[in-house]
Protein backbone atom coordinates (compact mmCIF):
# COMPACT_ATOMS: atom_id res chain seq x y z
CA UNK A 1 0.00 0.00 0.00
CA UNK A 2 3.25 2.02 1.23
CA UNK A 3 4.70 1.94 -1.88
CA UNK A 4 2.18 1.87 -4.22
CA UNK A 5 1.43 5.36 -2.83
CA UNK A 6 5.13 6.71 -3.25
CA UNK A 7 5.03 5.35 -6.87
CA UNK A 8 1.68 6.92 -7.54
CA UNK A 9 3.22 10.28 -5.88
CA UNK A 10 6.27 10.16 -8.12
CA UNK A 11 4.49 9.89 -11.57
CA UNK A 12 2.16 12.79 -10.71
CA UNK A 13 5.16 14.88 -9.87
CA UNK A 14 7.66 14.42 -12.78
CA UNK A 15 11.02 14.65 -11.64
CA UNK A 16 11.47 18.22 -13.95
CA UNK A 17 8.74 20.27 -11.42
CA UNK A 18 10.07 19.19 -8.39
CA UNK A 19 13.78 20.99 -8.66
CA UNK A 20 12.94 23.14 -11.43
CA UNK A 21 11.79 27.00 -10.71
CA UNK A 22 10.49 27.65 -13.84
CA UNK A 23 7.18 28.66 -13.85
CA UNK A 24 4.70 26.76 -15.47
CA UNK A 25 3.37 27.81 -18.71
CA UNK A 26 -0.52 28.29 -19.12
CA UNK A 27 -0.87 26.22 -22.38
CA UNK A 28 0.59 23.48 -20.01
CA UNK A 29 -2.27 23.77 -18.09
CA UNK A 30 -4.73 23.40 -20.85
CA UNK A 31 -3.28 20.65 -22.14
CA UNK A 32 -2.45 18.64 -19.24
CA UNK A 33 -6.30 17.21 -19.03
CA UNK A 34 -6.12 16.20 -22.61
CA UNK A 35 -2.82 14.70 -22.87
CA UNK A 36 -3.85 12.81 -19.51
CA UNK A 37 -7.44 11.74 -21.40
CA UNK A 38 -5.18 10.48 -24.54
CA UNK A 39 -2.69 8.54 -22.51
CA UNK A 40 -3.01 5.02 -22.59
CA UNK A 41 -6.35 4.28 -24.22
CA UNK A 42 -7.93 6.32 -21.78
CA UNK A 43 -10.23 8.18 -23.72
CA UNK A 44 -11.25 4.65 -25.31
CA UNK A 45 -12.80 3.49 -22.12
CA UNK A 46 -14.10 6.47 -21.21
CA UNK A 47 -16.30 7.26 -24.75
CA UNK A 48 -17.14 3.17 -24.16
CA UNK A 49 -18.68 4.15 -20.89
CA UNK A 50 -20.34 7.37 -22.15
CA UNK A 51 -22.39 5.06 -25.07
CA UNK A 52 -23.36 1.97 -22.71
CA UNK A 53 -24.73 4.67 -20.28
CA UNK A 54 -26.46 6.30 -22.84
CA UNK A 55 -27.50 3.04 -24.14
CA UNK A 56 -29.13 2.10 -21.35
CA UNK A 57 -31.02 4.92 -19.78
CA UNK A 58 -32.39 5.73 -23.28
CA UNK A 59 -33.57 2.31 -24.05
CA UNK A 60 -35.53 1.58 -21.15
CA UNK A 61 -38.90 3.80 -20.66
CA UNK A 62 -40.30 5.71 -17.79
CA UNK A 63 -41.65 3.97 -14.88
CA UNK A 64 -41.77 7.39 -12.98
CA UNK A 65 -45.17 8.51 -13.93
CA UNK A 66 -46.35 5.24 -15.41
CA UNK A 67 -50.12 4.35 -13.70
CA UNK A 68 -49.55 1.47 -10.83
CA UNK A 69 -49.49 -1.90 -12.59
CA UNK A 70 -50.94 -4.44 -10.32
CA UNK A 71 -48.80 -6.92 -12.36
CA UNK A 72 -45.89 -5.83 -11.06
CA UNK A 73 -47.63 -6.01 -7.50
CA UNK A 74 -48.34 -9.57 -7.02
CA UNK A 75 -44.62 -10.47 -6.80
CA UNK A 76 -43.24 -9.06 -3.19
CA UNK A 77 -39.58 -7.59 -4.84
CA UNK A 78 -39.75 -7.10 -8.37
CA UNK A 79 -42.24 -4.30 -8.27
CA UNK A 80 -40.31 -1.41 -10.43
CA UNK A 81 -42.45 1.15 -10.06
CA UNK A 82 -41.03 4.21 -8.33
CA UNK A 83 -43.96 6.96 -7.32
CA UNK A 84 -42.83 10.44 -8.05
CA UNK A 85 -43.90 12.52 -4.85
CA UNK A 86 -43.50 15.70 -5.52
CA UNK A 87 -41.86 18.03 -2.32
CA UNK A 88 -44.42 20.32 -2.35
CA UNK A 89 -43.92 23.06 0.84
CA UNK A 90 -41.57 20.97 2.08
CA UNK A 91 -39.24 22.14 4.76
CA UNK A 92 -36.47 20.16 4.25
CA UNK A 93 -37.13 16.51 5.36
CA UNK A 94 -35.57 14.20 2.77
CA UNK A 95 -38.49 11.97 2.11
CA UNK A 96 -37.92 13.10 -1.90
CA UNK A 97 -38.45 10.75 -4.39
CA UNK A 98 -36.57 11.82 -7.42
CA UNK A 99 -39.14 10.38 -10.08
CA UNK A 100 -35.85 9.69 -12.05
CA UNK A 101 -35.84 7.21 -14.24
CA UNK A 102 -35.51 3.26 -12.98
CA UNK A 103 -33.17 0.60 -14.79
CA UNK A 104 -35.35 -1.99 -15.15
CA UNK A 105 -34.54 -5.15 -13.12
CA UNK A 106 -33.25 -2.86 -10.49
CA UNK A 107 -35.08 -2.99 -6.89
CA UNK A 108 -37.69 -0.27 -6.66
CA UNK A 109 -36.46 1.68 -2.89
CA UNK A 110 -39.40 1.04 -0.42
CA UNK A 111 -41.49 4.22 0.43
CA UNK A 112 -42.52 4.93 4.03
CA UNK A 113 -46.00 5.15 4.19
CA UNK A 114 -47.93 5.76 7.05
CA UNK A 115 -51.45 4.05 7.24
CA UNK A 116 -53.72 5.84 10.11
CA UNK A 117 -56.19 3.27 11.27
CA UNK A 118 -53.78 0.72 9.90
CA UNK A 119 -54.75 -1.76 12.91
CA UNK A 120 -58.70 -1.64 11.53
CA UNK A 121 -60.51 -3.85 8.59
CA UNK A 122 -59.52 -2.42 5.98
CA UNK A 123 -55.89 -0.39 6.68
CA UNK A 124 -54.53 -3.72 8.16
CA UNK A 125 -55.22 -5.61 4.61
CA UNK A 126 -54.00 -2.71 2.81
CA UNK A 127 -50.45 -2.72 5.06
CA UNK A 128 -50.22 -6.51 3.87
CA UNK A 129 -50.14 -5.39 0.77
CA UNK A 130 -47.66 -2.12 1.15
CA UNK A 131 -45.78 -4.72 3.16
CA UNK A 132 -45.79 -7.90 0.83
CA UNK A 133 -44.27 -4.81 -1.82
CA UNK A 134 -41.53 -3.77 0.06
CA UNK A 135 -42.37 -0.53 1.39
CA UNK A 136 -41.94 0.27 4.96
CA UNK A 137 -45.22 0.91 6.68
CA UNK A 138 -46.11 2.91 9.96
CA UNK A 139 -49.34 2.31 11.60
CA UNK A 140 -50.92 4.96 13.77
CA UNK A 141 -54.16 3.61 15.67
CA UNK A 142 -55.70 4.45 18.85
CA UNK A 143 -57.33 1.06 18.81
CA UNK A 144 -60.57 2.38 19.30
CA UNK A 145 -61.78 -0.36 16.67
CA UNK A 146 -58.82 -1.75 15.78
CA UNK A 147 -57.50 -4.59 17.05
CA UNK A 148 -52.75 -5.58 17.64
CA UNK A 149 -54.26 -8.89 16.56
CA UNK A 150 -54.71 -7.46 12.74
CA UNK A 151 -50.80 -6.67 12.44
CA UNK A 152 -49.21 -8.87 14.73
CA UNK A 153 -48.07 -10.92 12.11
CA UNK A 154 -45.88 -7.62 11.30
CA UNK A 155 -44.27 -7.38 14.78
CA UNK A 156 -40.33 -8.34 14.27
CA UNK A 157 -40.43 -6.99 10.77
CA UNK A 158 -37.93 -3.94 10.72
CA UNK A 159 -40.39 -2.54 7.88
CA UNK A 160 -43.23 -2.32 10.38
CA UNK A 161 -43.95 0.06 13.15
CA UNK A 162 -46.92 0.84 15.25
CA UNK A 163 -47.31 3.64 17.28
CA UNK A 164 -50.65 3.64 19.33
CA UNK A 165 -51.87 7.26 18.68
CA UNK A 166 -54.82 9.63 18.45
CA UNK A 167 -54.82 11.30 15.21
CA UNK A 168 -56.59 14.07 16.62
CA UNK A 169 -53.13 15.11 18.16
CA UNK A 170 -50.61 16.56 16.52
CA UNK A 171 -48.18 13.74 15.00
CA UNK A 172 -44.55 14.77 13.74
CA UNK A 173 -43.02 11.72 11.56
CA UNK A 174 -41.15 11.79 7.90
CA UNK A 175 -42.95 9.79 5.22
CA UNK A 176 -43.65 9.59 1.54
CA UNK A 177 -47.33 8.56 1.74
CA UNK A 178 -50.00 9.04 4.09
CA UNK A 179 -53.38 6.60 3.62
CA UNK A 180 -55.50 8.56 6.13
CA UNK A 181 -58.52 5.64 6.93
CA UNK A 182 -58.48 6.04 10.85
CA UNK A 183 -62.22 6.74 11.70
CA UNK A 184 -64.82 4.50 12.98
CA UNK A 185 -66.75 2.91 10.03
CA UNK A 186 -69.33 1.06 11.54
CA UNK A 187 -72.76 3.03 12.53
CA UNK A 188 -72.44 1.71 15.51
CA UNK A 189 -69.08 2.36 16.66
CA UNK A 190 -69.71 6.27 14.68
CA UNK A 191 -72.49 7.03 16.99
CA UNK A 192 -70.96 5.65 19.99
CA UNK A 193 -69.10 9.06 20.51
CA UNK A 194 -70.70 11.59 17.89
CA UNK A 195 -68.24 14.68 18.95
CA UNK A 196 -65.05 12.25 18.95
CA UNK A 197 -66.07 10.86 15.71
CA UNK A 198 -66.36 14.72 13.83
CA UNK A 199 -62.99 15.11 15.66
CA UNK A 200 -61.46 12.73 14.02
CA UNK A 201 -62.87 13.25 10.89
CA UNK A 202 -62.09 17.36 11.28
CA UNK A 203 -59.25 17.71 13.76
CA UNK A 204 -57.55 14.16 12.67
CA UNK A 205 -57.85 15.05 9.04
CA UNK A 206 -56.24 18.37 9.38
CA UNK A 207 -53.33 17.15 11.57
CA UNK A 208 -52.33 14.64 8.79
CA UNK A 209 -53.10 17.00 6.14
CA UNK A 210 -50.66 19.24 8.23
CA UNK A 211 -48.35 16.55 8.20
CA UNK A 212 -48.51 15.86 4.31
CA UNK A 213 -47.88 19.19 3.90
CA UNK A 214 -44.88 20.05 6.29
CA UNK A 215 -43.13 17.01 4.94
CA UNK A 216 -44.21 16.91 0.86
CA UNK A 217 -45.61 13.54 1.30
CA UNK A 218 -48.96 12.41 -0.90
CA UNK A 219 -51.97 12.05 0.99
CA UNK A 220 -54.96 9.75 0.72
CA UNK A 221 -58.35 10.03 2.32
CA UNK A 222 -60.68 7.34 2.87
CA UNK A 223 -63.93 8.98 2.26
CA UNK A 224 -67.53 7.37 1.98
CA UNK A 225 -70.33 6.39 -0.25
CA UNK A 226 -72.24 8.38 3.04
CA UNK A 227 -71.32 11.45 1.49
CA UNK A 228 -74.86 11.16 -0.88
CA UNK A 229 -76.80 10.36 2.21
CA UNK A 230 -79.96 9.17 1.44
CA UNK A 231 -79.13 9.57 -2.48
CA UNK A 232 -81.63 10.97 -5.29
CA UNK A 233 -79.87 9.93 -7.85
CA UNK A 234 -78.85 6.45 -9.00
CA UNK A 235 -76.62 4.96 -8.89
CA UNK A 236 -74.74 7.82 -7.63
CA UNK A 237 -71.88 9.32 -9.47
CA UNK A 238 -68.94 11.03 -7.95
CA UNK A 239 -70.38 14.12 -9.78
CA UNK A 240 -73.63 14.07 -7.33
CA UNK A 241 -73.22 16.28 -4.19
CA UNK A 242 -75.43 13.96 -2.00
CA UNK A 243 -78.53 14.24 -0.02
CA UNK A 244 -77.56 14.50 3.46
CA UNK A 245 -78.94 15.55 7.20
CA UNK A 246 -76.88 17.82 8.28
CA UNK A 247 -78.22 17.39 12.35
CA UNK A 248 -79.07 13.68 12.35
CA UNK A 249 -78.02 10.92 14.34
CA UNK A 250 -75.11 10.17 11.28
CA UNK A 251 -74.41 13.31 10.25
CA UNK A 252 -71.12 13.08 12.65
CA UNK A 253 -69.78 10.65 10.28
CA UNK A 254 -71.78 12.00 6.95
CA UNK A 255 -70.86 15.58 7.78
CA UNK A 256 -67.46 14.90 9.16
CA UNK A 257 -66.35 13.06 5.86
CA UNK A 258 -67.56 15.61 4.04
CA UNK A 259 -65.95 18.51 5.83
CA UNK A 260 -62.50 16.14 5.38
CA UNK A 261 -63.21 16.12 1.53
CA UNK A 262 -63.02 19.71 1.93
CA UNK A 263 -60.03 20.08 3.76
CA UNK A 264 -58.57 18.16 1.50
CA UNK A 265 -59.01 19.34 -1.37
CA UNK A 266 -58.35 23.23 0.07
CA UNK A 267 -54.64 21.80 0.82
CA UNK A 268 -54.63 20.56 -2.26
CA UNK A 269 -55.42 24.08 -3.41
CA UNK A 270 -54.17 26.03 -1.02
CA UNK A 271 -50.85 24.41 0.18
CA UNK A 272 -50.61 22.68 -3.43
CA UNK A 273 -50.59 19.04 -1.09
CA UNK A 274 -51.13 15.94 -3.63
CA UNK A 275 -54.44 14.47 -2.87
CA UNK A 276 -56.61 11.58 -3.45
CA UNK A 277 -59.84 10.75 -2.75
CA UNK A 278 -61.98 7.50 -2.18
CA UNK A 279 -65.38 7.24 -1.78
CA UNK A 280 -65.60 4.08 -0.19
CA UNK A 281 -69.27 1.92 -0.85
CA UNK A 282 -69.90 -1.17 2.22
CA UNK A 283 -66.85 -3.38 2.12
CA UNK A 284 -66.92 -6.80 3.90
CA UNK A 285 -64.26 -9.51 4.34
CA UNK A 286 -61.68 -11.40 7.05
CA UNK A 287 -60.50 -9.61 10.00
CA UNK A 288 -64.03 -6.99 10.83
CA UNK A 289 -65.29 -6.68 13.75
CA UNK A 290 -67.31 -9.45 14.82
CA UNK A 291 -70.16 -7.55 17.03
CA UNK A 292 -69.63 -4.07 15.09
CA UNK A 293 -73.35 -4.14 14.18
CA UNK A 294 -72.58 -3.98 10.11
CA UNK A 295 -75.06 -5.95 8.26
CA UNK A 296 -72.38 -8.65 7.08
CA UNK A 297 -70.85 -9.02 9.94
CA UNK A 298 -74.52 -8.93 11.72
CA UNK A 299 -75.71 -12.20 9.72
CA UNK A 300 -72.65 -14.21 9.35
CA UNK A 301 -72.33 -13.90 13.22
CA UNK A 302 -76.38 -14.16 13.27
CA UNK A 303 -75.70 -17.61 10.87
CA UNK A 304 -72.53 -18.98 12.64
CA UNK A 305 -74.09 -18.64 16.08
CA UNK A 306 -77.46 -19.92 15.27
CA UNK A 307 -79.37 -17.10 15.87
CA UNK A 308 -81.71 -15.49 13.59
CA UNK A 309 -80.75 -12.80 11.12
CA UNK A 310 -82.06 -9.27 12.09
CA UNK A 311 -83.54 -7.79 9.04
CA UNK A 312 -84.02 -3.79 9.91
CA UNK A 313 -86.85 -2.24 8.13
CA UNK A 314 -88.75 -4.39 5.07
CA UNK A 315 -85.58 -5.01 4.37
CA UNK A 316 -85.87 -4.03 1.03
CA UNK A 317 -83.42 -0.89 1.13
CA UNK A 318 -80.00 -1.75 -0.96
CA UNK A 319 -76.34 -1.80 -0.75
CA UNK A 320 -73.18 -2.80 -2.53
CA UNK A 321 -71.00 -5.02 -1.21
CA UNK A 322 -67.44 -4.91 -2.09
CA UNK A 323 -64.93 -7.44 -1.12
CA UNK A 324 -61.95 -6.12 0.94
CA UNK A 325 -58.59 -7.05 -1.88
CA UNK A 326 -61.06 -5.04 -4.05
CA UNK A 327 -60.85 -1.90 -2.37
CA UNK A 328 -57.18 -2.27 -1.21
CA UNK A 329 -56.39 -2.73 -5.22
CA UNK A 330 -58.57 0.09 -5.96
CA UNK A 331 -57.16 2.31 -2.69
CA UNK A 332 -53.43 1.84 -4.01
CA UNK A 333 -54.23 2.84 -7.68
CA UNK A 334 -55.22 5.95 -7.13
CA UNK A 335 -52.42 6.72 -4.45
CA UNK A 336 -49.66 5.68 -7.34
CA UNK A 337 -52.05 7.08 -10.27
CA UNK A 338 -52.23 10.69 -11.27
CA UNK A 339 -55.59 11.42 -10.62
CA UNK A 340 -57.27 13.38 -7.58
CA UNK A 341 -60.48 12.18 -7.17
CA UNK A 342 -62.68 11.57 -5.66
CA UNK A 343 -63.16 8.27 -6.72
CA UNK A 344 -66.39 5.91 -5.91
CA UNK A 345 -64.52 2.31 -5.15
CA UNK A 346 -67.09 -0.17 -4.73
CA UNK A 347 -68.64 -3.35 -6.15
CA UNK A 348 -71.74 -2.41 -8.49
CA UNK A 349 -73.61 -5.51 -7.19
CA UNK A 350 -76.87 -3.95 -5.38
CA UNK A 351 -78.51 -6.28 -2.91
CA UNK A 352 -81.72 -5.73 -0.57
CA UNK A 353 -81.15 -6.85 3.13
CA UNK A 354 -83.42 -9.60 2.06
CA UNK A 355 -81.11 -10.71 -0.84
CA UNK A 356 -78.44 -10.63 1.37
CA UNK A 357 -79.90 -12.61 3.95
CA UNK A 358 -80.52 -14.97 1.40
CA UNK A 359 -76.92 -15.28 0.22
CA UNK A 360 -76.16 -15.84 4.08
CA UNK A 361 -78.63 -18.77 4.47
CA UNK A 362 -76.52 -20.42 1.23
CA UNK A 363 -73.24 -19.86 2.19
CA UNK A 364 -73.58 -21.05 6.03
CA UNK A 365 -76.97 -22.22 6.82
CA UNK A 366 -80.26 -22.92 5.08
CA UNK A 367 -82.81 -22.99 7.79
CA UNK A 368 -80.90 -19.59 9.03
CA UNK A 369 -84.48 -17.87 10.14
CA UNK A 370 -85.08 -13.82 9.58
CA UNK A 371 -86.53 -11.61 12.30
CA UNK A 372 -87.48 -8.24 11.05
CA UNK A 373 -86.66 -5.23 13.39
CA UNK A 374 -87.18 -1.45 13.43
CA UNK A 375 -85.00 -0.11 10.85
CA UNK A 376 -82.23 2.94 12.74
CA UNK A 377 -82.54 6.50 11.57
CA UNK A 378 -81.90 8.22 8.67
CA UNK A 379 -80.98 5.07 6.91
CA UNK A 380 -80.20 5.69 3.06
CA UNK A 381 -82.69 3.65 0.82
CA UNK A 382 -80.25 2.57 -1.53
CA UNK A 383 -76.94 2.64 -2.77
CA UNK A 384 -75.05 1.54 -5.96
CA UNK A 385 -71.66 3.02 -6.87
CA UNK A 386 -71.27 4.10 -10.60
CA UNK A 387 -67.81 3.32 -11.44
CA UNK A 388 -67.17 4.23 -14.92
CA UNK A 389 -64.75 7.04 -13.66
CA UNK A 390 -62.53 4.25 -11.44
CA UNK A 391 -62.56 1.95 -15.09
CA UNK A 392 -61.62 4.70 -17.11
CA UNK A 393 -59.03 6.63 -15.02
CA UNK A 394 -57.52 4.16 -12.73
CA UNK A 395 -58.28 0.97 -15.37
CA UNK A 396 -60.16 -0.87 -12.00
CA UNK A 397 -62.66 -2.66 -11.20
CA UNK A 398 -63.75 -5.26 -8.62
CA UNK A 399 -63.24 -8.38 -8.97
CA UNK A 400 -64.51 -10.87 -6.25
CA UNK A 401 -68.41 -11.26 -6.10
CA UNK A 402 -70.70 -11.37 -2.95
CA UNK A 403 -70.78 -15.26 -3.75
CA UNK A 404 -67.41 -15.69 -3.96
CA UNK A 405 -65.99 -13.33 -1.07
CA UNK A 406 -68.46 -13.91 1.98
CA UNK A 407 -66.76 -17.57 2.36
CA UNK A 408 -63.61 -16.21 2.73
CA UNK A 409 -65.36 -13.97 5.64
CA UNK A 410 -67.29 -16.56 7.11
CA UNK A 411 -64.07 -18.78 7.36
CA UNK A 412 -62.53 -16.22 9.27
CA UNK A 413 -65.57 -15.85 11.51
CA UNK A 414 -65.81 -19.24 12.30
CA UNK A 415 -62.04 -19.58 13.48
CA UNK A 416 -62.49 -16.39 15.44
CA UNK A 417 -65.83 -17.18 16.93
CA UNK A 418 -65.55 -21.02 17.41
CA UNK A 419 -61.87 -20.93 18.14
CA UNK A 420 -61.56 -23.55 15.11
CA UNK A 421 -58.07 -23.57 13.04
CA UNK A 422 -58.63 -26.35 11.27
CA UNK A 423 -58.71 -24.27 8.35
CA UNK A 424 -55.99 -22.06 8.80
CA UNK A 425 -55.42 -18.88 10.63
CA UNK A 426 -56.62 -15.67 9.87
CA UNK A 427 -52.91 -14.41 8.83
CA UNK A 428 -53.74 -16.47 5.87
CA UNK A 429 -56.04 -14.05 4.79
CA UNK A 430 -53.44 -12.12 2.54
CA UNK A 431 -52.95 -15.18 0.54
CA UNK A 432 -56.43 -15.70 0.74
CA UNK A 433 -57.57 -11.76 -0.63
CA UNK A 434 -54.49 -12.00 -2.91
CA UNK A 435 -55.17 -15.28 -5.19
CA UNK A 436 -59.51 -13.79 -4.97
CA UNK A 437 -58.31 -10.87 -6.56
CA UNK A 438 -57.11 -11.77 -9.67
CA UNK A 439 -59.32 -14.90 -9.76
P1 LIG B 1 -62.35 0.11 11.28
O1 LIG B 1 -63.18 0.65 12.37
O2 LIG B 1 -62.10 -1.34 11.23
O3 LIG B 1 -60.94 0.83 11.21
C1 LIG B 1 -60.74 2.16 11.60
C2 LIG B 1 -59.43 2.23 12.35
O4 LIG B 1 -59.20 3.59 12.76
C3 LIG B 1 -59.44 1.41 13.63
O5 LIG B 1 -58.26 0.67 13.72
C4 LIG B 1 -59.53 2.45 14.74
O6 LIG B 1 -58.97 2.01 15.95
C5 LIG B 1 -58.80 3.60 14.11
N1 LIG B 1 -59.17 4.91 14.66
C6 LIG B 1 -60.41 5.40 14.87
N2 LIG B 1 -60.34 6.63 15.38
C7 LIG B 1 -59.02 6.93 15.48
C8 LIG B 1 -58.30 8.06 15.98
N3 LIG B 1 -58.93 9.14 16.44
N4 LIG B 1 -56.95 8.02 15.96
C9 LIG B 1 -56.30 6.93 15.50
N5 LIG B 1 -56.92 5.84 15.05
C10 LIG B 1 -58.27 5.84 15.04
O7 LIG B 1 -63.03 0.59 9.91
P2 LIG B 1 -62.72 0.20 8.42
O8 LIG B 1 -63.90 -0.50 7.88
O9 LIG B 1 -61.40 -0.47 8.32
O10 LIG B 1 -62.67 1.63 7.75
C11 LIG B 1 -61.46 2.26 7.43
C12 LIG B 1 -61.75 3.57 6.73
O11 LIG B 1 -62.51 3.35 5.55
C13 LIG B 1 -62.55 4.56 7.57
O12 LIG B 1 -62.04 5.86 7.36
C14 LIG B 1 -63.95 4.46 7.02
O13 LIG B 1 -64.65 5.66 7.17
C15 LIG B 1 -63.66 4.15 5.56
N6 LIG B 1 -64.81 3.43 4.97
C16 LIG B 1 -65.01 2.12 5.22
C17 LIG B 1 -66.11 1.48 4.70
C18 LIG B 1 -66.38 0.02 4.95
O14 LIG B 1 -67.40 -0.48 4.51
N7 LIG B 1 -65.51 -0.69 5.62
C19 LIG B 1 -67.02 2.18 3.88
C20 LIG B 1 -66.78 3.52 3.66
C21 LIG B 1 -65.66 4.15 4.19
N1 LIG C 1 -49.38 19.02 12.03
C1 LIG C 1 -49.02 17.76 12.45
N2 LIG C 1 -47.83 17.26 12.02
C2 LIG C 1 -46.99 17.94 11.20
C3 LIG C 1 -47.39 19.23 10.75
C4 LIG C 1 -48.60 19.73 11.19
O1 LIG C 1 -49.72 17.09 13.17
O2 LIG C 1 -45.95 17.42 10.86
C5 LIG C 1 -50.66 19.58 12.48
C6 LIG C 1 -50.49 20.90 13.19
O3 LIG C 1 -50.40 20.67 14.57
C7 LIG C 1 -51.74 21.65 12.81
C8 LIG C 1 -52.28 20.96 11.60
O4 LIG C 1 -51.43 19.85 11.35
O5 LIG C 1 -52.70 21.54 13.83
C9 LIG C 1 -52.32 21.84 10.39
O6 LIG C 1 -51.01 22.24 10.11
P1 LIG C 1 -50.71 23.46 9.14
O7 LIG C 1 -49.24 23.64 9.13
O8 LIG C 1 -51.37 23.25 7.85
O9 LIG C 1 -51.48 24.64 9.81
P2 LIG C 1 -51.08 25.57 11.03
O10 LIG C 1 -50.21 24.80 11.97
O11 LIG C 1 -50.38 26.71 10.40
O12 LIG C 1 -52.40 25.93 11.61
N1 LIG D 1 -79.01 -3.77 8.61
C1 LIG D 1 -79.86 -4.85 8.79
N2 LIG D 1 -79.57 -5.70 9.80
C2 LIG D 1 -78.48 -5.56 10.61
C3 LIG D 1 -77.64 -4.46 10.41
C4 LIG D 1 -77.94 -3.59 9.40
O1 LIG D 1 -80.83 -5.03 8.05
O2 LIG D 1 -78.31 -6.39 11.52
C5 LIG D 1 -79.27 -2.86 7.48
C6 LIG D 1 -79.22 -1.37 7.82
O3 LIG D 1 -80.49 -0.93 8.21
C7 LIG D 1 -78.81 -0.77 6.49
C8 LIG D 1 -77.98 -1.85 5.84
O4 LIG D 1 -78.24 -3.04 6.55
O5 LIG D 1 -79.94 -0.54 5.70
C9 LIG D 1 -76.49 -1.58 5.88
O6 LIG D 1 -76.13 -1.27 7.20
P1 LIG D 1 -74.63 -1.16 7.69
O7 LIG D 1 -74.67 -0.73 9.10
O8 LIG D 1 -73.91 -2.42 7.39
O9 LIG D 1 -73.97 -0.08 6.75
P2 LIG D 1 -74.42 1.38 6.28
O10 LIG D 1 -75.77 1.70 6.82
O11 LIG D 1 -73.36 2.26 6.81
O12 LIG D 1 -74.43 1.29 4.81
Amino acid sequence: MGSELTYRGHESQPVTDSYSPKPIKPWFLVTRPIRYLLREQRLVFVLVGIAIASLFFTAIPSSSHAPYDPSQMSGTDTFSYVPAVSHVGSSGFGSVRSGGKVPLGLKRKGLRIVVTGGAGFVGSHLVDRLIARGDSVIVVDNFFTGRKENVMHHFGNPNFELIRHDVVEPLLLEVDQIYHLACPASPVHYKFNPVKTIKTNVVGTLNMLGLAKRVGARFLLTSTSEVYGDPLQHPQKETYWGNVNPIGVRSCYDEGKRTAETLTMDYHRGAEVEVRIARIFNTYGPRMCIDDGRVVSNFVAQALRKEPLTVYGDGKQTRSFQYVSDLVEGLMRLMEGEHVGPFNLGNPGEFTMLELAEVVQETIDPNAKIEFKSNTEDDPHKRKPDISKAKELLGWEPKVSLRKGLPLMVKDFRQRIFGDHKEGSASTTTTTTTSSTSS
